[in-house]
């Protein structure tokens, strides 16, 4: 789960990051209020969507002016105009994709003056298992062009778990990112600080882009974003409150309440199968065939009719889904359970594109039984490669 960035900043503010003052606004009435409760001379009006690239990122509506998502300002009025004239309107940035994001939410912060925009991340490598820092002196850009371009320009390491964070990570840090003096001492602490947040808070992912050195030489988090591991959030109830359901995809959150799991894609085939490893081989084949998944689904071993029912309906509910493939191997699901599940779905929300299923394993003639005596329009196959086939065939003609 991923939060603003000035939920973020809050956070960091508790355990003691240094951030700039900022007011949060939902609606352009508490816009003046807000920026008037900050000192200037610069108000930095941002808006507040889960993507980054804002800075670069232009609005599609006209009204919203020429400016990107962050806007320097010089006295509070301007801030508020600013903030009216970017609420409700759709950013597009590098990361939203070309539908972009509304803007439900404004942060109005104090600007800084700045020296050096640096980069800097904490996140889980899957590799080592462990924590991992990275650092760049090349902030305030895309880190992945960074990465591909001048490699050499970003610095790694992770920490061993039995030891923690200690301060000669701190210090390599600083020496990486050229930092001298008092600015040393700061970013021992502050990498403290980080690592301690991320692992009370169980993120995946905690990046500041960029973090600074002020004009007066001390260093600050200008920019925040953070990822929580969702498995972990039960135990972390005043994070789960920070939740934006506004900002997550309708059909995945309605998953989410029924347990699935479920990720939307960019493509044309719905898919719904059962076990991680087959809705991957699943995806991919039908990549093979030429054309693309609409999601990845497992819906688990122990589903219900219900949740199978659930299921289905989200799969139908994507426009973009021109054709659906159920493919399953029943081993602890029950094919019948899935039969009874999509036959379920489609009585109650119909079925305007090509099925294809195919069932393999538990109680597979009993669930072929209760498709075949259904009535429902329904292309049969045999094996994956068969149903993959038959699949981006109905949907390509
Ligand atoms: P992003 O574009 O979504 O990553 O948003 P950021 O918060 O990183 O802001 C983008 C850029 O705006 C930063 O890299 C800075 O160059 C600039 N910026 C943001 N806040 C301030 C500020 O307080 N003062 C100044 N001078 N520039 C700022
Ligand atoms: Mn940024």
């Amino acid at each position: 789960m991923n939060i603003h960035e000035y939920q973020a900043k809050a956070l960091l503010r508790d355990y003691g990051a240094p951030v700039s003052d900022g007011r949060a606004v939902l609606r352009a009435e508490e816009a003046k209020t807000a920026a008037g409760a900050l000192d200037g001379p610069v108000w930095v009006v941002k808006a507040q969507i889960h993507a980054g690239g804002r800075g670069k990122g232009t609005f599609k509506e006209a009204d919203a002016g020429e400016k990107g998502g962050v806007r320097l300002t010089r006295s509070a009025t301007e801030a508020a105009e600013e903030a009216r004239k970017m609420l409700g309107r759709t950013l597009v940035t590098k990361q939203t994709g070309p539908a972009g994001k509304q803007v439900g939410r404004i942060y109005i912060e104090d600007g800084s003056g700045i020296e050096t925009e640096m980069y800097l991340a904490l996140l889980v490598d899957r590799v080592t298992s462990r924590i991992s820092f990275v650092a760049s002196t090349e902030g305030g850009m895309d880190i992945e062009e960074v990465a591909e371009t001048t490699p050499e320009k970003i610095l790694s390491f992770s920490v061993d778990p039995a030891i923690g964070y200690q301060p000669y990570h701190g210090r390599r840090i600083a020496f990486g990112l050229g930092l001298t003096g008092p600015q040393v001492k700061q970013c021992v602490k502050l990498m403290g600080t980080l690592y301690k947040l991320f692992v009370d808070k169980d993120m995946e992912m905690l990046e500041i882009n960029p973090l600074i050195v002020t004009d007066k030489g001390d260093l600050k988090c200008l920019d925040a974003k953070m990822g929580f591991d969702g498995n972990a959030l039960y135990r972390h109830p005043d994070i789960m409150e920070l939740r934006d359901e506004t900002e997550e995809d309708s059909k995945e959150l309605q998953a989410s309440k029924y347990d699935l799991n479920y990720i939307a894609l960019d493509g044309e085939i719905g898919c719904m199968v059962n076990g991680a490893g087959l809705a991957m081989a699943t995806m991919d084949i039908i990549k093979l065939y030429g054309s693309e998944p609409a999601n990845f689904l497992d819906v688990g071993g122990g589903a219900t009719k219900e949740k199978v029912t659930e299921a289905f309906k989200i799969i139908t509910s994507d426009p973009q889904v021109k054709g659906i493939l159920v493919n399953i191997f029943g081993g602890i699901m029950r094919c019948d359970v899935i039969a009874e599940g999509v036959v379920a779905a489609v009585r109650e929300v119909g079925l305007e594109v090509p099925l294809v299923v195919r069932l393999e394993g538990t109680n597979v003639e009993k669930g072929k039984e209760i498709i075949n005596t259904s009535g429902l329009n329904v292309i049969a196959a045999d094996d994956l490669k068969d149903g993959a086939e038959k699949i981006v065939k109905a949907v390509k003609g």
